[in-house]
């Protein structure tokens, strides 16, 4: 069976004054393509380390993680970040718009660093992107003008300028009030129907209606891998 993402026997250490922390340990799992996963557990137990490890942000300690058809140990830091602009989209807990660029203009900007939509593309394709997350409205606005909720939906259709395959988001309603989280969880939910992988790390109560497979960690370890449902 194809696999998105396989992650194995993985172990991420920081060091800490005179000793070591270890983030994740010894963590293996396979994400499927289609696959929705949300990703929970307390602070400190190596969510954000593990998405930074699937997005190639930071490097394993020992163990590998292959993604979107990559071994991303075998890639140099300039292809580990091309292979980033082409193949995942990232969606953080406070957007992380660059403030003085329009929505449209944010929503460009990984355009411009994958050069993989043509130039004369990218601005028609950032309006549809804001149209598809409900936005099209705010697109000429500075994201300061626009509310939470408004904004994640920039950053989420920035995620999706290079039409990556994979989707990751660390706490994406971390900000968002319980409404506004749901209606940006439900979004998510209409990306993963088009086929998308998506793993998301949250917090909300209410994930388990929605996504395919809850994996809890503690201590950087696989605690529990619930399937809600087999994924076709
Ligand atoms: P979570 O996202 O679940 O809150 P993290 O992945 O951020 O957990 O952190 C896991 C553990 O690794 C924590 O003990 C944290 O303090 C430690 N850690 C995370 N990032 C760093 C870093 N850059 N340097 C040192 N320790 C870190
Ligand atoms: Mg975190």
């Amino acid at each position: 069976m194809e696999h998105s993402i396989v992650v194995s026997d993985v172990v991420k250490m920081y060091p800490l004054g005179a000793g070591k922390v270890t983030a994740v340990d010894h963590l293996s799992i396979d994400i499927e393509q289609g696959e929705f996963v949300a990703i929970v557990g307390r602070s400190g137990s190596g969510k954000t380390t593990l998405l930074n490890l699937l997005a190639g942000i930071d490097r394993p300690s020992s163990g590998t993680v292959r993604a979107a058809g990559a071994d991303l140990g075998s890639l140099s830091e300039s292809g580990l970040a091309a292979w980033r602009g082409r193949n995942v989209g990232l969606v953080f807990q406070f957007f992380q718009l660059l403030p003085t660029l329009t929505v449209a203009e944010n929503v460009m900007l990984p355009m411009d660093f994958a050069r993989k939509v043509p130039v004369r593309e990218r601005h028609g394709r950032a309006r549809r992107l804001l149209e598809r997350v409900g936005i099209a409205d705010q697109a000429d606005k500075l994201p300061a003008t626009l509310s939470g909720g408004q904004q994640q939906r920039a950053a989420i259709a920035r995620a999706l300028a290079n039409d990556p395959p994979i989707l990751l988001a660390d706490e994406p309603t971390g900000n968002l009030d319980s409404s506004t989280a749901e209606a940006v969880l439900k979004l998510f939910a209409d990306l993963n129907a088009d086929g998308r992988t998506i793993v998301v790390v949250t917090h909300e109560r209410d994930i388990r209606s929605m996504v395919g497979r809850e994996v809890t960690l503690v201590d950087g370890r696989v605690v529990q891998d619930g399937r809600t449902e087999v994924p076709a």
